[in-house]
């Protein structure tokens, strides 16, 4: 069962570049908000992630809430969002059927609430944690609530953790993974460190080609490359700086090892850039 990809993104923010990336240069750099279509022959259209939405805007027009609009400026143009791209491939909200959520940051999951047929794929200590935060906890993890669909629970299908699969040489030094279709065709691994139960995604398109979609795991493509984590300031951000670092080694590893692999992290405007069917950075 093979695929048709494209990898789109829905707005982009701005931060220092030596913020994403140790040794950076001081500019302002562009971090696309990526997902990913993924056409599938029998499970039809899913999405990895969704993007920003103006839904990110409603919700952060107050204080405290307001900081997180001022740490990353959002650009966001009407054509640029979800439901608009879909149009592009004749595609509308309810022939979404899954979205798979590699984490619940509001630059991923900003257009939930615009997909109301999808059914969402998560590792469930992605949510758990989030669930039953205050309101300056939700800030401190980046956490925008009001982005969450209010039957989110009812269409919530998230991976089993029990039923990890051993992933092949193929995936090394990956070792675990999650078939989440049941036909091989769509496989989750675990990519710890930048937020709780972050998940990747292995798919491989019609012609045989694998992604490897790893979310926010690094945010350009030179962290993988060169196994260059990003500012030391970002360990405040992540719940564990450890993890991170040693997810970022396996995906330096997996890279060396398999470098005919298109390694996708969500932020990186050049990888995006060189796999976007239609761009709109302005
Ligand atoms: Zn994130």
């Amino acid at each position: 069962m093979l695929m048709k990809i494209n990898i789109l993104h829905a707005g982009y923010c701005t931060a220092p570049e030596h913020i994403a990336i140790h040794g950076g240069r001081w500019r302002s750099i562009h971090f696309p908000a990526m997902f990913a279509l993924l056409r599938h022959p029998r499970f039809g259209a899913m999405l990895f992630d969704t993007g920003y939405s103006y839904h990110f805007f409603d919700e952060t027009q107050k204080f405290p809430k307001r900081f997180y609009r001022w740490l990353t400026p959002v650009t966001l143009h009407e054509e640029d969002l979800v439901v608009n791209q879909l149009l592009a491939f004749d595609l509308r909200p309810k022939d979404i059927t899954h979205v798979f959520i590699s984490h619940f940051h509001a630059d991923h999951i900003a257009s939930l609430s615009d997909l109301g047929w999808s059914r969402f794929v998560y590792m469930p200590h992605a949510f758990r944690h989030l669930r039953n935060l205050t309101p300056s906890e939700d800030l401190k993890h980046a956490f925008l609530r009001g982005l969450i669909p209010p039957d989110f629970d009812s269409r919530s299908r998230t991976v089993d953790m029990s039923r990890s699969i051993l992933l092949s040489e193929e995936y090394a030094p990956f070792k675990k993974g999650y078939d989440l279709l049941g036909d091989g065709s769509i496989i989750g691994v675990e990519l710890p460190g930048h937020a709780y139960g972050q998940m990747g995604l292995f798919a491989r398109e019609e012609d045989g080609k694998l992604f490897f979609f790893v979310a926010d795991a690094a945010w350009l493509k030179q962290s993988i490359v060169e196994n260059r984590p990003p500012h030391k300031i970002t360990n405040l951000l992540f719940p564990d700086p450890e993890a991170y670092l040693e997810t970022l080694r396996n995906l330096h590893t997996y890279h060396l090892m398999h470098p005919e692999t298109y390694v996708i992290p969500s932020h990186c405007e050049e990888t995006i850039r060189a796999h976007e069917s239609a761009l709109h950075l302005d």
